[in-house]
């Protein structure tokens, strides 16, 4: 079997001269949303008679779930230009309603949304660093040979060189794909796993942290898609002397990033000391289990069980960076959560923690 998908040899040459006829004032709207598991997501297409110009534009949709087979609401909140099928085309992310337009159960957005809108006044900014792992459509690592395994860790962090580097067309497409959606996407690289890669996006304010981190991940899987790979957000793909894959959450408060900001990170962390457990529950789907496979301690990784802290610390739970240090003010990194993680649920507790006055 082939590692690369079928529908990835159809003609591209054929397909272009569809996509380019004229489309008269239709639009096309694909309407986006997380499945019912919380980790993978779906999306459907129809047709509006113009463009919308504003997210109150696009109404309300319904799908039938996986599995249950209930009728669940789509509430668009925010828009996206369409990569795929160009201007004036739009992708647009929904929060998943029951028929009681109560928040679905694993609707995590508007639970954060809430908490996100008690915190407004700190504008608090998040970028986060999402590590993915390539695999062909057999779940075999992209570009490992078919037995046994590539060198060993050590050469391919950043690296370049086609025994190296494996996949970096589908990077360079998704990195295009973000810009061109609008998609606060800030970097890329590759990293120590051959066929793992990381992206990040932001800084983004409050609520958007989750919207564009999620839209950023239907965009890699939707590019991935056209190249016949599949991408995995497992923290641990593969077992062994392999690392894992994270997504490091990056936190800042207006206060912080002002001139003496470091006493509020330091604070700020001092907090997050206390409540290390509750954290690692949030920063994987799975309440801390998939974590538990990633950070084994082994890799240079912090531990689960034990929270640590420290400036220019890749080893550490938070890590205050070397120019954050230097120049008393910026922000802080928290380096526990998983790749699967729900930004929304990771931004939320990082609020509730750093910026509510909440009882111990
Ligand atoms: P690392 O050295 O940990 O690999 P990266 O360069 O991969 O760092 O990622 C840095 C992240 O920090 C980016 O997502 C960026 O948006 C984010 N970031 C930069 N400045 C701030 C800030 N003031 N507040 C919050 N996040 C920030
Ligand atoms: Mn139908
Ligand atoms: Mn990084
Ligand atoms: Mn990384
Ligand atoms: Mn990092």
């Amino acid at each position: 079997m082939s590692c690369v998908s079928e529908s990835s040899h159809l003609n591209k040459f054929l397909r272009q001269r569809y996509l380019s006829l004229p489309q008269g004032d239709f639009c096309q709207v694909t309407y986006i949303w997380i499945n019912g598991c919380g980790l993978d997501l779906c999306s459907k297409t129809r047709t509006m008679d113009s463009e919308p110009k504003v997210i109150a534009d696009i109404p309300e949709w319904d799908f039938c779930q996986r599995g249950t087979f209930a009728e669940m609401l789509l509430a668009p909140v925010y828009m996206f230009r369409d990569p795929f099928l160009l201007d004036p085309n739009k992708l647009v992310l929904c929060e998943v309603l029951k028929q009681t337009r109560e928040p679905a159960d694993l609707n995590h957005r508007n639970s954060c949304n809430k908490i996100m809108k008690m915190v407004k006044d700190l504008h608090p900014w998040f970028g986060m660093e999402q590590e993915y792992t390539l695999l062909g459509v057999d779940g075999h690592p992209y570009g490992w040979p078919k037995l046994g395994y590539p060198k060993p860790q050590g050469l391919y962090y950043c690296s370049v060189g086609a025994d190296r580097a494996f996949g970096r067309d589908i990077v360079d497409c998704h990195y295009k794909a973000c810009l061109y959606a609008g998609i606060k996407i800030c970097g890329t690289n590759a990293e120590v796993m051959p066929s793992q890669w990381e992206f990040q996006v932001g800084p983004c304010e409050g609520i958007e942290m989750g919207d564009h981190l999620w839209m950023a991940r239907f965009l890699l899987h939707r590019v991935c898609e056209d190249f016949g790979v599949v991408a995995t957000l497992d923290p641990k793909p593969m077992t062994g002397d392999w690392n894992g894959a994270g997504c490091h959450i990056n936190v800042s408060t207006m206060q912080m990033r002002e001139e003496g900001g470091i006493e509020h990170i330091e604070k700020a962390i001092e907090k997050l000391s206390k409540r290390h457990a509750e954290h690692i529950q949030v920063y994987d789907p799975h309440g801390g289990e998939d974590n538990k496979r990633r950070l084994s301690g082994f890799h240079p990784f912090s531990s689960i069980t034990d929270f640590s802290a420290g400036v220019a610390n890749r080893r550490a739970s938070v890590r205050i960076p070397l120019h954050v240090a230097q120049k008393k003010c910026g922000y802080f990194e928290d380096r526990r959560p998983s790749a699967n993680c729900d930004p929304y649920a990771v931004t939320c507790a990082m609020a509730r923690t750093c910026m509510l006055e909440e009882e111990e």
